[in-house]
């Protein structure tokens, strides 16, 4: 915090007949008379009077209270922060793309559609699958969508036993609550302990009762499941379906394809794999792919290439409905392009090897310090299980809160939920190695002060606006306007 006096709300400046702006001449002040009594305001709007450099001073410190990508590492394990090029910004906030309507006739948007239709045809290429919606708006939406399609295809067999959707113990939140509100039940696999399914386990539990298994590959701890081909095929010859939670797609982007290796339906995170801001709860966007034969499932409304060449809008029958208004995060879906495209073919391959590389080296560099339980290499992430040296009590939290006093954002914490004090490390690929060697003497330093004074790091965070806020009642009766205070 710069200083104390700007730690109050705006209202609190508040002091009348200030002013901090001039609006430009009304041009038209009788077409005021032509508004209906009833629909203009009674009462004054209860707005704080400040001048402007109160205001610039204001808003210019409270943007420093937070942590971001553009302010530092931020290695948030299974949530790929990796730096957003401004580049997507500049060409999502152009006015030809930032003003269209949704509702404008598509002849008028002919440029628009044509954008949605490449991105479609690119994840595809980059997925393996035959066909992409962009509708949903998260990678939670897109796995509510994918399991739709997936209930679709069985209903469209007449295979209507189909209940089940298996997920392993080691999956995203995300994943068995998708399956809930889907309206079907959650069966549990097994890990083996290197974080793989455990196909015994996975054998034993498919029935014809199973509609689906859920999959992320590489897993949560960033272990690549070899076993891929045997699990399609068992999956398969159940009469399921496999669904692959792309969230983990960077270590493999332009590399592999969850096509290729036997999944049916996936979904992007297009906020984390392709670059676009998130944090916060949003703006995202969750693009789900279908190999082919599945096509027809897929929501409305679809964008397709007409003959002609032009594009158009369809609402095909067979389709499950919508699952979103419109076309989905539209501007969300610019920047994604104007990632894979500035990138390119080429570029685009170096993404995988580079967040491995990334995050093989900091693992190396301190797992002598760090409990590392299932050894690497890993892919783009990987779980430490704490401190080797728990005597002091020093805790996964208490590492996690320290780092924001050297100036990192935490990793994961807490998940997945194999290890009692999983600490998930992704560093991305858009790191420096000044970055990561810096993150590392870091961890290093926190390492040794947990041994030496271990009630130093218990008090962290020392240097934050706000020291030890209340998680939970911020998160169930949060205070977000000034007149509930
Ligand atoms: C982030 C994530 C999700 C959910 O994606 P949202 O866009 O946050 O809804 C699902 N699975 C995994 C493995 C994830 O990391």
């Amino acid at each position: 915090m710069n200083s104390q006096l700007y730690d109050k709300l705006i209202f609190e400046y508040s002091k009348p007949g200030r002013q901090g702006f001039s609006l430009p001449k009304r041009e038209c002040l009788d077409c005021l008379d032509s508004i209906p009594q009833a629909l203009r305001r009674q009462k004054t709007l209860n707005l704080p009077e400040v001048d402007e450099p109160t205001v610039v001073r204001h808003y210019t410190n409270q943007s420093t209270n937070n942590f971001g990508v553009d302010t530092g590492f931020y290695p948030l394990g299974s949530c790929t922060m990796k730096y957003n090029p401004k580049i997507n910004e500049a060409v999502a906030a152009d006015t030809t793309i930032a003003s269209l309507h949704p509702a404008q006739p598509t002849d008028t948007v002919q440029g628009a559609l044509e954008l949605y239709w490449r991105l479609q045809r690119a994840l595809c290429s980059i997925g393996g699958m035959a066909e992409f919606t962009l509708n949903p708006f998260a990678g939670a939406h897109g796995e509510l969508t994918g399991l739709m399609v997936i209930r679709a295809y069985h209903a469209s067999r007449d295979d209507n036993g189909r209940q089940v959707v298996i997920v392993p113990d080691s999956a995203h939140g995300t994943n068995p609550a998708s399956a809930a509100v889907a309206g079907l039940q959650v069966r549990q696999v097994n890990s083996m302990p290197d974080g793989t399914v455990d196909l015994d386990d996975l054998r034993s539990k498919l029935d014809d009762s199973v509609a689906a298994v859920m999959l992320t590959n590489p897993n949560t701890i960033g272990m690549f499941e070899r076993n891929i081909p045997v699990i399609a095929e068992m999956v398969h010859a159940a009469g399921a379906l496999l669904y692959y939670d792309g969230a983990n797609l960077n270590p493999l982007l332009g590399v592999a394809r969850p096509g290729d290796m036997g999944f049916d339906v996936m979904h992007i995170n297009l906020h984390k794999t392709f670059s676009t801001p998130h944090g916060g709860g949003g703006p995202g966007a969750g693009p789900v792919g279908v190999r082919s034969g599945l096509e027809d499932f897929l929501p409305n409304p679809r964008v397709v290439k007409n003959n002609d060449g032009t594009f158009g809008i369809s609402y095909p029958d067979s389709s499950l409905g919508r699952i979103s208004g419109w076309l989905g995060n539209y501007t969300v879906l610019v920047k994604a392009l104007a990632y894979i495209l500035s990138l390119g073919k080429e570029n685009i391959r170096m993404v995988g090897p580079l967040a491995t590389l990334n995050a093989n080296y900091v693992m190396e560099s301190l797992r002598d310090l760090y409990l590392l339980p299932v050894d690497g290499p890993c892919k783009h992430e990987f779980v430490f299980d704490g401190l080797r040296d728990k005597s002091q009590g020093v805790t996964t939290l208490h590492v996690a809160k320290r780092l924001l006093d050297y100036g990192f954002h935490a990793p994961t914490i807490y998940f997945p939920l194999l290890f009692h004090e999983s600490l998930m490390i992704e560093p991305t690929e858009t790191e420096t190695l000044e970055t990561l060697d810096r993150f590392i003497k870091v961890m290093r330093d926190i390492a040794h002060e947990a041994s030496e004074q271990p009630e130093l790091i218990k008090q962290a965070p020392l240097t934050t606006p706000v020291r030890h806020p209340d998680d939970t009642e911020a998160a169930l009766h949060p205070k977000v306007t000034f007149d509930e205070l």
